[in-house]
């Protein structure tokens, strides 16, 4: 009987790595250290940049400017020699290619000696440099020798070069993803083709082929935002947001049980609540909020707006609406101080309203909570302020139509799970006073929608900011001290809390002591996080009663306190903040009449460039201006709050350069998950990027 001859399979994009040639299983272990497992995975291994290499430069059009060359010239002279100074081996290899001769300097790789003889012709992939005694050299980056007048490996074309993957040379991953493109006809592309046509983004194949092999060496190539970049930051965007949004969906199966009504009775009960004129931005946002909570499902939205746009008030009205619908509201702060802040300021604000407010704190008495439960549970209080407790133990409610959030960065989807789970499909609006850029937030809370106040109420007079050096610190004492006598108060805050080994910031401990003495016809108090609960309480409610002249401070007082007559801000050792952050400690001042002032103090030893980066935030009062030169300096990864609030992290996408492709992304996956339901919205999302499958948007 005839043996059959079984040939092999084809290479798979799912093969294991080890189907590769050369791939045995210690090279295998390598690779899967780098994350690198299967066929597929090293086509997404990409490169992190380019070698033009497509022609072969004349020496003579050499100049030290030049960034990088090929050359290719025959060698006609070879030195050897060890520098004085540092005691290097040096080779030096002059090749001429008729239009000039130029040494090829090796240092310390004494093998070369033996590689190379005179009359070889070489090709030599490098850059330009000027020696210590002013020629013009080159500094070889990549060679081979070849026939005179063949033609080498490294010419004709642009080289990837990828990240060094544990010792293994470049040209080795270079021939492994070159198989590894062989199965690029049985790579799957599982986004619609109306989708990447509408987007003038390019099939999932060529754009593979276009980042290993590409044809054009431009800009966007070496930026990785060429189409075919592009087309590889949509994957992953778009698996994110469908993820991300199909999960939202499953949460909202059904309809929400009750339905709001706006009538002219409602109309006037809010035009009774409001002692001023919404801004523009604030009936816009005011709307949006409004149709969702006319909407049969579920609202989940954040709003956002700088420090003293104006939130609260929208909060409020939204809450009104439920009530008036005879439905409850709460209002969510992530500190029992918050909370009780929130509590005198709103039922100041609804006083004309005779809207029955409770709170429900934890410092209350057993008999006083019970109470305020009681009247929760009966519908008899309408509006409900307090802490996440509010949502998570033994609290329930008659009817409880909106769950307003103060800062979002404690509300999970475990807490939304917790409102959900009540029963009553709740309208959640997140506020949150942190202006970050769009692109970012879609990244953060793709599962929310986005609402912005983008504009201050009118007659504001924005904080004047200056940028003060450390040594002027007593004129600015003086200063605190003047205003202090004309009924100002002043808050100075300092980095750290105690003097450590670690840093040379200066402590807040020290500086209350020597401001103190600076100032002792003035009431000066301390405030920081390592202060029992009771004293921090005292304090600030001294602060806010006016009891008070000066406040030393860390960034405890970042949220939420609000003073109006505080309108001074000194901040020490300004340099070391963020500039987010120092937008969100300038916001505590101006809340007030009258101009308030934020002064910058910069130890005397920072740079120029920390000193032209707090003039640029002393330029401009715009929160959202600020958060993108936080993040253009920074990057997404260290901005203030991101990290711990569990940023989606991408590996081909940047959110900052590649906004847009987010907010298509965004739109194209809410489609999605109208037209094909949730599930399949979801396993859509598996398929386009494995890793998707964890939901990383909120912590
Ligand atoms: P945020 O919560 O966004 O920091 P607030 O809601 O606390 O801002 O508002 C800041 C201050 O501005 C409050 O004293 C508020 O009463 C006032 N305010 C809000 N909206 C307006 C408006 N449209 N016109 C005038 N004052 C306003
Ligand atoms: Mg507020």
């Amino acid at each position: 009987m005839a043996s059959v001859l079984r040939m092999p399979e084809p290479l798979d994009p799912s093969d294991s790595v080890r189907r590769i040639r050369g791939v045995g299983p210690q090279r295998a272990e390598i690779l899967r250290r780098a994350g690198i497992e299967t066929v597929r995975d090293l086509l997404d291994f990409l490169p992190f940049r380019y070698e033009d290499r497509r022609v072969v430069v004349p020496i003579v059009s050499l100049t030290p400017d030049t960034p990088t060359a090929l050359l290719k010239g025959c060698v006609v002279a070879m030195r050897k020699r060890v520098t004085k100074l540092q005691k290097m081996e040096l080779i030096e290899v002059a090749i001429d290619d008729g239009s000039a001769t130029i040494d090829v300097v090796w240092f310390n790789q004494p093998f070369i000696a033996d590689r190379i003889a005179k009359g070889d012709t070489l090709l030599v992939y490098g850059r330009p440099k000027v020696s210590p005694n002013g020629d013009l050299q080159f500094d070889p980056i990549d060679w081979e020798r070849i026939p005179p007048d063949g033609k080498g490996e490294l010419e004709g074309r642009i080289v990837p070069v990828y990240t060094a993957v544990g010792g293994i040379p470049q040209r080795w991953l270079r021939g492994a993803v070159a198989e590894a493109l062989t199965t690029l006809a049985r790579v799957a592309d599982h986004v619609p083709e109306l989708l990447l046509e509408g987007l003038g983004l390019p099939a999932l194949g060529d754009a593979l082929s276009a980042v290993h092999e590409p044809r054009e060496f431009d800009e966007r190539l070496v930026d990785g935002t060429s189409a075919a970049h592009s087309r590889l930051a949509f994957d992953e965007f778009f698996a994110f947001q469908l993820a991300i949004r199909a999960r939202r969906a499953i949460m909202e199966v059904a309809p929400k049980p009750r339905t709001i009504v706006i009538n002219d009775v409602i109309r006037s009960s809010v035009r009774r609540l409001l002692p001023f004129r919404l801004t523009g931005a604030q009936k816009r946002v005011l709307k949006e909020i409004a149709d969702d909570m006319r909407s049969s499902r579920p609202m989940y939205r954040l709003l956002q707006g700088d420090v003293g746009s104006g939130k609260t008030i929208v909060a409020l009205v939204a809450a009104l609406l439920a009530i008036e619908n005879g439905h409850q509201a709460a209002l969510l702060a992530p500190t029992e101080i918050l909370a009780e802040q929130h509590f005198r300021r709103i039922r100041q604000l609804v006083d004309a309203t005779r809207i029955p407010v409770v709170r429900l704190s934890g410092s209350m008495t057993p008999a006083e909570k019970r109470a305020t439960r009681e009247s929760i549970a009966t519908g008899d209080a309408k509006l409900v302020v307090g802490t996440h407790a509010l949502v998570e133990d033994s609290v329930s409610f008659r009817s409880l139509a909106l769950a307003i959030v103060d800062e979002q960065h404690r509300f999970g989807v475990e807490q939304r799970k917790a409102l959900f789970e009540k029963g009553e499909l709740v309208d959640v609006l997140v506020m949150t006073a942190t202006p970050i850029p769009r692109s970012l937030a879609l990244a953060l809370h793709g599962d929310l929608d986005l609402s912005v106040i983008d504009e201050l109420p009118p007659g504001r007079t924005p904080v004047r900011t200056v940028v003060r050096g450390s040594a002027t610190l007593p004129r600015i004492l003086e200063y605190i001290d003047e205003r202090c006598a004309g009924k100002a108060q002043a808050y100075v805050v300092y980095p750290v809390i105690e003097e450590s080994d670690r840093t040379d910031m200066k402590p807040v401990t020290t500086g209350f002591d020597a401001i103190r003495a600076a100032l002792p016809g003035r009431r000066v108090a301390m405030l920081h996080g390592r202060l029992p609960a009771a004293e921090k309480q005292s304090t600030m409610d001294a602060f806010a009663l006016g009891e008070l002249d000066v406040l030393v401070s860390t960034t405890v007082i970042e949220v939420g306190i609000d003073v109006a007559a505080a309108s001074v801000m000194v901040i020490m050792d300004a340099d070391r903040f963020g500039l987010s952050q120092l937008h969100q400690l300038r916001g505590r001042v101006g809340r007030g009449e009258g101009e308030s002032i934020c002064v910058l103090v910069r130890d005397e030893s920072s740079g120029e460039d920390a000193k032209s980066r707090l003039r640029e935030f002393a330029a401009t009062s715009d929160g959202f201006r600020v958060a993108e030169m936080d993040l253009a300096q920074r990057g997404a990864g260290d901005m203030a709050g991101t990290r711990q609030a569990g940023m989606a992290r991408f590996r081909f996408g940047d959110i900052v350069r590649q906004s847009g492709l987010m907010e298509a992304a965004r739109s194209a996956a809410i489609a999605l998950v109208a037209e094909r339901g949730p599930a399949s919205a979801l396993d859509l999302a598996a398929r386009i990027d494995r890793r998707q499958v964890r939901l990383e948007s909120v912590d």
